[in-house]
């Protein structure tokens, strides 16, 4: 029974986890919900205030008696925090955490901003009343009003500088005349302007006709109110961005506004550079490196009406925007999307969410979108969009797939295969370039066997051993550790080693074995100064080196012509991190990093060194047979119960004490089992075809981290809401049980990273 209210009554004070608790009057129930502005009792004198409800519970928090009451809803124009709020509270209920944590991701903090104050000075009147007027200030001769109304006549408002400047008026008759209710005085703050030197290049492009045809019928729905998310599916360079602005310009016609997310990595010049020749000053970005002051003034721009499109990372979808018409995801398939702190929430999903409170669409777009919204546009809960084609019909480039294990076979151990050398050599001769790629996601630490590819595993846990500096090898999983093998258990070969060269030794390497050549190398490293990354990338389309080494930091998004060879040293090692999207994680990077080559007129080439070239990830990628992929993953996902097929919550337990984490652990998997065989009592939570399923506790993947020892318990439904509902039982119990309450526990809906 939702009897009181937790209501928020300045959001400008930044202070969000300061609400005070009001009673819902039974005429109310049913209107108080979160976001709801209502009127309150504030204060010892109950001065009638507005605040905004930011939760419904059923719990009083203080003495029942000192609890006032919510004196009406004030149900005028929606303001745009309410839908926020509302955002917010629909975060929490559907990814956890708490609704302090949830407004906090929505809500940018107000902090001090180096905004710059200007008065302006309004006339009041209309010009019949005020022409009258000035006609009787002229005949008593006052000249000073006469002359500033005569002014804000031709134009208003205007500056208080020029006023009490040019036109001499003194600040006394600026005050008598507002207090006359003539003209008004109002301070505006302006903002600062991330692209203010920015120059626009016109260049607009035709559509062409497969991009004509999205476009239009994609606004054809819009406007006639069929919002339905459409995902588009685009080869890369198959013209997807060009349809995004197209939908946000009919979208800025009819006086609506746009969020674009990209991942900050693909958050390029060349990109921002596009959005701002079509839409010019009405764009702003968001990204990571600005302080929190810059990021507050652009969301005041959107909030004033300066902007119509604002692009950034997942946090660029809370811009304040009154009236939304398009929110755009591009590289849907991104992890970025995913929060990882509480509330963990998926931009993509929160962003259906919120366009479906304001009547906006989201469109997502991808070369290879993520199993999930592909699954879910082949069910038609997304509408599928696709773009096989390249702009100009600009031919796929080659590839091939090297057996590195066929290649040590004929004595040849370097990083290089021969097919690689071959085609480098070449480049370098025509003076064309060439990008290579070392794929090296999450923990690349294990060993493998260079003969067969067997990869050394926990004998319990089947994810890869890491060799560390002490020569053994250990599981991260459950702590198991053995000494480095010297032969493969498999083959016997002797050829077995952890693949330790990162992208500094290839540099190094490259360097010797090229010595002609102009190197660089784009990692962690060399990018940790700011615009460091900008640096690298315009050396190299400047054509200041021939040739460039990095990690997936390299192949997102891109454009250089000259580029003509890709080569991909170890396509496996994304193959073996711990996570069940490993093969689509393989997938997609080895898709990206192809389309690097041949971007320009010259058709490209593209080399993929492995260790297991039948491995369907590796074959789809090198065909870019997208399809193909997405069949046999879905194979393996319904195989195994992971998503999109089933959900996954993973439940985070974390404390500085071991015992108490490995209580927590215990209670939460029997409190959950419990509900489980509740609602389902022929199968109790034991993994035989029950709907609901708990696993573990389990060591987390880092089980300690600076003293905090950390467990995970698993829990896998059909049905996502099954995951929301296990939520919200234990909830109350994180609140109230004794033992619960003193550690820390975090919810994460089908996580991205690892599990
Ligand atoms: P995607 O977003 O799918 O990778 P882009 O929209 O970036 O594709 O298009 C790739 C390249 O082709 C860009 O340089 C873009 O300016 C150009 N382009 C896109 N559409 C057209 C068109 N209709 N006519 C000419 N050039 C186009
Ligand atoms: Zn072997
Ligand atoms: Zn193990």
């Amino acid at each position: 029974m939702a009897e009181y209210a937790d209501i928020i009554v300045d959001i400008s004070l930044g202070k969000l986890d300061r609400t005070f608790q009001y009673r819902i009057p039974p005429a109310l129930t049913g209107q108080i919900r979160p976001g709801v502005l209502v009127e309150v009792p504030f204060g010892n004198g109950s001065r009638r205030i507005r605040g905004y409800v930011v939760e419904v519970t059923g719990r009083p928090e203080i003495e029942e008696s000192r609890i006032k009451e919510i004196l009406a809803v004030v149900d005028r124009s929606v303001p745009i925090e309410s839908q926020l709020i509302a955002l917010a509270a629909w975060m929490r209920e559907n990814f956890g955490g708490t609704m302090n944590q949830a407004l906090k991701a929505v809500l940018p903090v107000k902090v001090k901003t180096a905004g710059k104050e200007k008065r302006l000075i309004y006339l009041l009147l209309d010009p019949a009343e005020g022409r009258e007027l000035l006609r009787r200030l002229e005949q008593k001769h006052q000249t000073a009003r006469a002359r500033l109304l005569g002014a804000l006549l031709e134009q208003s408002p205007l500056p208080y500088e020029t006023v009490t400047g040019k036109l001499n008026v003194t600040a006394a008759v600026i005050r008598a005349m507002a207090e006359k209710q003539v003209i008004r005085v109002e301070t505006v703050r302006t903002y600062r302007n991330p692209l203010d030197r920015m120059k626009k290049q016109e260049k607009s492009v035709e559509l062409n006709p497969v991009q004509r045809q999205i476009a239009d019928d994609i606004i054809a729905r819009w406007r006639t109110g069929d919002t339905k998310p459409s995902l588009i599916h685009g080869i890369t360079g198959s013209g997807k961005t060009e349809v995004y602005m197209e939908l946000i310009a009919a979208a800025v016609r009819r006086g609506k506004q746009a969020i674009v997310l990209i991942p900050e990595i693909a958050l390029t010049f060349q990109t921002v550079m596009r959005f701002y020749s079509r839409f010019g000053e009405r764009v702003s970005i968001l990204n990571s490196r600005m302080s929190a002051g810059e990021r507050y003034d652009q969301f005041e721009r959107a909030k004033n009406g300066e902007l119509d499109v604002m692009i950034g990372p997942r946090s660029a979808l809370f811009s304040p925007f009154p009236d939304l018409g398009f929110i755009i995801i591009d590289e849907e398939h991104e992890a970025a999307y995913k929060s990882e702190t509480a509330p963990c929430y998926h931009a993509r999903e929160t962003a259906v969410a919120r366009a479906g409170m304001c009547g906006a669409m989201v469109v997502l777009g991808s070369a290879t979108p993520s199993v999930e919204s592909y699954a879910r546009a082949k069910s038609g809960i997304y509408r599928l969009y696709e773009m096989g084609q390249r702009i100009s019909d600009r031919p796929l480039p080659t590839v091939y797939t090297v057996d590195l294990r066929e290649e040590l076979r004929r004595g040849n151990r370097s990083i290089l295969s021969g097919r690689l050398r071959e085609l480098m050599e070449d480049r370098l001769q025509r003076k064309e370039q060439i990008m290579l790629f070392l794929n090296r996601r999450g923990m690349a630490g294990f060993v493998s066997c260079r003969s067969c590819g067997h990869v050394v595993k926990c004998p319990h846990c089947d994810v890869s051993l890491n060799l560390h500096n002490n020569g053994r090898l250990i599981c991260h999983y459950c702590g198991y550790s053995m000494p480095m093998v010297k032969r493969c258990p498999e083959c016997g070969s002797p050829y077995v080693g952890g693949f330790k060269a990162g992208t500094q030794k290839i540099e190094q390497y490259i360097r010797q074995q090229f010595p002609q050549a102009g190197v660089l190398r784009m990692d962690l490293d060399t990018t940790r100064q700011k615009d460091s990354y900008e640096q690298i990338l315009s050396a190299f389309a400047n054509r200041e080196a021939d040739i460039l080494i990095g990690t997936q930091m390299i192949v997102k998004g891109h454009d250089f012509p000259n580029v003509t060879l890709v080569g991909v040293l170890a396509a496996d090692l994304s193959l073996h991190i711990s996570d069940y999207r490993a093969a689509e994680r393989t997938f997609q990077l080895l898709t990206q990093a192809a389309g690097r080559a041949g971007r320009g007129k010259r058709p490209g080439e593209v080399v993929i060194q492995t260790y297991q070239p039948e491995h369907y990830a590796i074959t789809a990628a090198a065909n870019q047979d997208y399809q193909t992929f997405y069949g046999h993953e879905m194979l393996f996902r319904e195989m195994m119960h992971y998503p999109p097929v089933w959900n996954l919550l993973v439940i985070h337990i974390a404390s500085s004490q071991e015992t108490l984490a490995n209580q927590a652990a215990d209670v939460l998997q029997y409190r959950t089992a419990a509900m489980i065989r509740q609602k389902d009592p022929g199968h109790g939570g034991r993994p035989d075809g029950a709907r609901i399923q708990v696993i573990g506790p389990a060591d987390a993947a880092v089980a300690k981290v600076s003293d905090t020892f950390r467990k995970i318990l698993y829990v896998k439904a059909a049905d996502y809401q099954d995951l929301v509902w296990i939520k919200d039982g234990l909830d109350p119990e994180l609140r109230e049980d004794a033992l619960l309450k003193k550690v820390s526990v975090q919810f994460d809906f089908n996580p991205m990273n690892g599990f």
